[in-house]
């Protein structure tokens, strides 16, 4: 990747608490970190005359800090527009996903991965959350290295230019009460949590450019008693720990009949809710489980395009927020790969159900999906446009058919991620002109997904 030129001068900047994008800011960069952020107050600009600022490089529109996509599984990228043809749910859906996921091998994985991580530069992501369950060959036997498939995510973020944080998914059973993994799911196996912690411990890859953290895939997928080596194992490495929490409302009946409590409370118990933690979704929880996550600090990941596109339903997203709850978001099965779509998604499915508008301002949406998204994904020091944090620096214009005559403040209700021009990651140009400078993300999406689907 080409190193970027150190001085920008943005036409209008998004900076932390403000409540809207300020014009003419020269944002200076080195070693990939912000040193300087100095808006011009029309005094220096281009059209104050003498010009002091000419060596920096122009930046037509609006430039937001680097988006965190916080809940990613790269291959249901694969199953984009081929589930929609009949009825179904999320669990017909889920088959139709065994199906890909039964493919794929760390070359078909890197291939896909690598095209799925372009696509989000593309959309503005400058770091993505992998929710990593595909550890082992399709019969559950291991690979010759335990962690190729987690290597091959850690390679394809690396092609792509954006950061990782690989999330080691525990997944040991199929349903509540245990039942063992069958079929298509027995390559999520390691058998118990302590071969899960040793396989996930071993994989200790130094790129700058990734973070290992640790996922319990569910309360269905990992026993009672096993949820506390999976938190301590995060616990001891102050990793992010995140876990897929009541997205469907089959998922707390069935805990409720094992273990008499729903999965917050389960999850507490076990001590796997803390300030390290992520709850994906949380659609469907009950009042007293908005408590136990607030109370514990944990976050929650909504994921707002997926849950539509699996009728999963709409989490209460208000009551999360006032309750003290940080919201990030995450594209998740990939039905959609766009942030802006997601985050506006927030506000707009919080209307639908309450028929009231101004639920969310415009930064809370960008906190979301930034800094939010970010800090959920163990990089505290990215996601805003400060000095001393990292240059992940996100120009989206304001001259498109969607965003022309748009006030900057209102780009997150406007914008889509086709309105990217370009992306700074770590100080490194990965988009420019809207353009990957080093994926053909549409030539190999394509080849790449032909490679693993069903004919
Ligand atoms: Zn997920």
């Amino acid at each position: 990747m080409p190193v970027t030129t150190t001085r920008w001068l943005a036409e209008y900047a998004w900076l932390p608490e403000h409540a809207e994008p300020t014009p003419d800011v020269l944002i200076e960069v080195d070693e990939g970190r912000i040193t300087a952020v100095t808006p011009l107050l029309g005094a220096h600009g281009p059209d104050a005359g003498v010009d002091v600022y000419a060596d920096a490089v122009p930046l037509p529109g609006l430039t937001v800090p680097g988006l965190a996509n916080a809940h990613s599984h790269a291959f249901h990228r694969a199953l984009r527009g081929r589930t929609h043809g009949g009825r179904g749910d999320f669990w017909t859906w889920r088959d139709q996903m065994y199906g890909v996921a039964d493919r794929l091998d760390p070359d078909t994985y890197l291939a896909l991965a690598r095209a799925v991580y372009a696509e989000m530069a593309l959309a503005g992501v400058t770091c993505a959350g992998e929710f990593h369950y595909l550890h082992h060959r399709p019969d559950g036997g291991t690979y010759d290295d335990p962690n190729e498939m987690g290597a091959a995510l850690v390679e394809a973020a690396a092609h792509a230019g954006i950061r990782l944080t690989l999330l080691d998914t525990c997944y040991l059973t199929s349903t509540v009460d245990g039942q063992a993994l069958a079929g298509p799911q027995r390559r999520f196996g390691d058998g118990d949590a302590s071969r899960w912690a040793q396989r996930a411990g071993a994989f200790q890859p130094t790129d700058a450019h990734v973070r290992v953290g640790a996922a319990v895939h569910s309360v269905r997928a990992v026993p009672a008693d096993q949820l506390s080596t999976v938190a301590e194992w995060a616990g001891e490495r102050q990793a992010p720990l995140h876990v897929h929490l009541s997205e469907q409302p089959a998922e707390n009946d069935e805990c409720r009949a094992v273990h008499g409590r729903s999965p917050t409370a389960l999850l507490a118990e076990h001590g796997v809710l803390g300030p390290n933690t992520t709850a994906v979704h949380t659609t469907h929880p009950t009042s007293a489980d908005l408590t136990l996550l607030a109370d514990s600090r944990t976050g929650v990941c909504l994921c707002p395009t997926t849950e539509r596109d699996l009728a999963d339903g709409i989490g209460p997203a208000r009551l999360m927020a006032e309750a003290g709850i940080r919201l990030s978001l995450g594209s998740d099965s990939h039905a959609v790969i766009d942030l802006f779509e997601e985050a506006r998604a927030v506000e707009l499915d919080e209307r639908l159900r309450t028929r009231r508008r101004g639920h969310f301002t415009p930064v809370d949406l960008l906190t979301a999906a930034s800094s939010a998204g970010h800090a959920a994904l163990g990089w505290a020091d990215a996601g805003r446009i400060a000095v001393g944090a990292r240059a992940d620096l996100v120009t989206v214009r304001l001259d498109s058919a969607r965003t022309a005559g748009v006030p900057p403040v209102g780009t997150f209700f406007a914008a889509t991620a086709a309105d990217v021009e370009q992306v700074v990651v770590d100080g490194r140009l990965v988009v420019a002109k809207g353009r990957h400078l080093s994926v053909d993300v549409p030539a190999e999406s394509s080849a790449a997904i032909e490679a693993v689907t069903p004919r």
